[in-house]
């Protein structure tokens, strides 16, 4: 992911600067527009009491200690749609005690009694998918069908976790002494400090708290400086489902000081993280001091191998949905698009054809299937991958600079001739851009494939089932499409290998996270 910082200030520049197209007279015309409308929603979320700008301590919504605030802004116009308090180490700590304390009366209710609370909150996501939807769509800028689409995605966690709270088993051990009987019990982790990215705003948070609940454990949330409101939301109805206070606290501002108070408690006892590479690194390292236990789910590089024997309809509808979802900027985005020989122009033809058909523009507009990047930064990035890319001797197919509608619209981009030493190839680009890279043979593909420190999503298109097999073993990936661009769901293990991270999120897999494992041996029976 990209990595970028947010500064707490009273008076910001602003973080999603505008380019020089908005000058242009119509694109101001259009911005002034989509700003009415955007405010508008704004207002119908404030009277709904979903629009919370506030952190929560122990229940109680809470402005930073030293009154500082951040702007959270609209990616698609730049406006500011609310402050939010810019919270600290001072916070965290409160926020931490407040969360230990729940925990001794959270962590001791009935798992029936921990997943009526889940399931009422679930209840109310969905309830409220359209407001959390124009939620995500205001602050991330994903186009807002597909902003439900995380609503609903993201409240299934709640729901699956409420029904696995029920099925945290232990064991009966066969004991090796007749006297002996030997339990293994599964217990809470305890505190545990949630850190999570802009890229899903509801799905990131629910994927972790959801389990984390429905073991037993208590939070503190830190949601992106980017994208908090969606999470203050969602807080908020937690609240509403009668979730006892404490349970869930949520902090944001200055990250790494609020990443350090949590990385220092011994009372946190778990840290669980998606976000960069870099930053899942450094938290690593910093749960050593207290030797926690870490959940990291970081970048990846995803191929998307489509062989000769493929499907070409499928292909192109499964490489589309891999690489676009989200204006590219999810970590199991398409990154390499890796085509064989025989069918590598025709493919970059229909490819090329279907990318062209797609709408750029304003989440909340009819018919928008590709919203604006998340800031400056992130363009810049596109831009500097692009040009490393061209040097090179790539050549741009489609799309490679920036949309008409100025801000951080970028125009969805083929580039061909792509090669896997290109920076574009190594490294993820967060964007809507499709590299496509040629290859021979099936040990080539797999070769370049997994040529990379990232191993998290990769995808691969045939319509032979020992070429699937073989390929899907042979690829070093947490998770194999076959023939389908977008594979998560709640109920399958999601989670990488290298440096894409460590531990699974969502399943029955997913729980043990946040849960310990107590041995038990009951003695002298036979006296
Ligand atoms: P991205 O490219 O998604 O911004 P980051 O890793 O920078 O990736 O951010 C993911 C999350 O990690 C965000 O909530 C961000 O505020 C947080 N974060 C960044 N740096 C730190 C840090 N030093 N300690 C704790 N959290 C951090």
């Amino acid at each position: 992911m990209a990595g970028m910082m947010v500064f707490c200030t009273r008076s910001l520049l602003s973080r999603r600067s505008s380019s020089p197209a908005l000058r242009h007279p119509f694109v101001s015309l259009l911005s002034r527009q989509i700003s009415s409308e955007a405010d508008s929603i704004v207002d119908r979320l404030k009277s709904s009491g979903l629009l919370r700008t506030q952190g929560l301590i122990g229940g109680t919504w809470t402005d930073a200690y030293d009154g500082k605030t951040l702007k959270v802004q609209n990616p698609a116009t730049g406006d500011v749609i609310a402050n939010v308090p810019c919270m600290g180490g001072r916070e965290t700590i409160d926020a931490i005690g407040s969360a230990s304390e729940t925990f001794s009366s959270w962590s001791k209710l009935t798992a029936a009694e921990r997943s009526k609370y889940l399931r009422k909150w679930y209840d109310l996501l969905i309830v409220h998918k359209e407001e959390l939807g124009q939620l995500i769509t205001l602050e991330q800028g994903k186009p807002l069908k597909e902003a439900i689409g995380e609503v609903s995605y993201g409240a299934s966690f709640i729901e699956f976790f409420a029904e696995e709270a029920k099925r945290v088993y232990g064991d009966i051990i066969p004991a090796t002494l007749p006297d002996r009987r030997l339990f293994v019990l599964k217990q809470p982790v305890g505190v545990v400090g949630v850190i999570t990215p802009w890229n899903f705003p509801l799905a990131m948070i629910t994927r972790k708290v959801g389990p984390a609940l429905a073991s037993g454990c208590t939070v503190v949330v830190k949601p992106s400086e980017l994208t908090p409101l969606t999470c203050l939301a969602a807080t908020e109805l937690a609240l509403q489902a009668g979730i006892p206070k404490g349970a869930i606290n949520v902090v944001m501002g200055n990250a790494p000081e609020i990443g350090d108070a949590l990385l220092e408690s011994k009372q946190v006892r778990k840290i669980t993280f998606t976000g960069s590479t870099a930053t899942g690194k450094k938290l690593m390292a910093g749960a050593a001091g207290t030797v926690k236990r870490v959940s990291l789910e970081l970048g990846g590089n995803a191929p998307c191998i489509i062989f000769d024997d493929a499907d070409i309809d499928v292909a192109i509808k499964g490489a589309m949905a891999a690489k676009f979802r989200n204006s590219g900027q999810t970590c199991v985005c398409a990154n390499r698009i890796l085509v064989q020989e025989g069918i590598y122009e025709k493919f970059a033809t229909a490819f090329s054809k279907a990318v062209q058909s797609m709408q750029v523009g304003n989440g909340f507009h009819e018919g928008v299937v590709q919203g604006p990047l998340i800031n400056e930064a992130a363009v810049h990035k596109v831009e500097a991958f692009l040009e490393d890319a061209v040097s090179k001797g790539a050549k741009i197919l489609v799309g490679g600079k920036r949309h008409s509608l100025g801000m951080t619209f970028y125009e969805p981009t083929v580039v061909t001739d792509v090669k896997n030493e290109m920076l574009i190839s190594r490294d993820e680009v967060f964007a809507p851009v499709a590299p496509l890279l040629r290859f021979k043979t099936e040990e080539e593909a797999i070769h370049i494939a997994n040529d990379t420190d990232a191993g998290l999503a990769a995808y691969i298109f045939t319509s032979s089932m020992q070429r699937s097999w073989r390929v899907s073993e042979a690829l070093e990936y947490g998770l194999v499409g076959i023939n389908e661009g977008i594979i998560s769901t709640e109920v399958a293990p999601f989670g990488g290998v290298k440096q894409s991270g460590l531990g699974r999120e969502g399943s029955k897999y997913g729980i043990d996270e946040y849960l310990e494992m107590k041995y038990i041996c009951l003695g002298n029976l036979s006296n």
